[in-house]
């Protein structure tokens, strides 16, 4: 699938639509999910045009893969879940349901998680 730059997170990056910023590093960007489903939900997302998870793993450069995972280290940190537990979830495709086609992963904690997989 071609790169849209019309999606949300698209124009998220470009200022163009705010969001709740929890955390920014060279190549990457963490703000909070608009519905969320856990008291923590955030969102980390690369500042590079990917469309999924599987388009990052081959395209992204090792600095860029290395800044998102250290990014959402961060969040979790920040967050305060480090200790207690969280979850990170990231669609790809129709069968996973994706919504936004921007790389993004869902950072989920600060309550005892269900079974969110059926
Ligand atoms: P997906 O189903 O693609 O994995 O998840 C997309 C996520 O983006 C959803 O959890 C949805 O709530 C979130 N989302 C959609 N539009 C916006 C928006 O404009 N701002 C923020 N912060 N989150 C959004």
């Amino acid at each position: 699938m071609a790169y849209d730059s019309n999606n949300i997170f698209a124009k998220i990056l470009r200022g163009e639509i705010p969001c709740k910023k929890v955390a920014e590093s060279a190549h990457s960007l963490a703000f909070e999910d608009i519905d969320p489903k856990a008291p923590v939900h955030v969102l980390v997302i690369p500042k590079g045009a990917y469309v999924s998870q599987h388009d990052f793993a081959e395209h992204a450069s090792a600095e860029e893969i290395q800044d998102f995972w250290r990014c959402v280290r961060q969040v979790a940190e920040q967050a305060g879940v480090a200790e207690s537990g969280y979850r990170t979830i990231s669609n790809h495709g129709a069968d996973a349901l994706q919504e936004v086609p921007h790389y993004h992963l869902h950072v989920l904690g600060g309550r005892p998680l269900k079974v969110m997989i059926r």
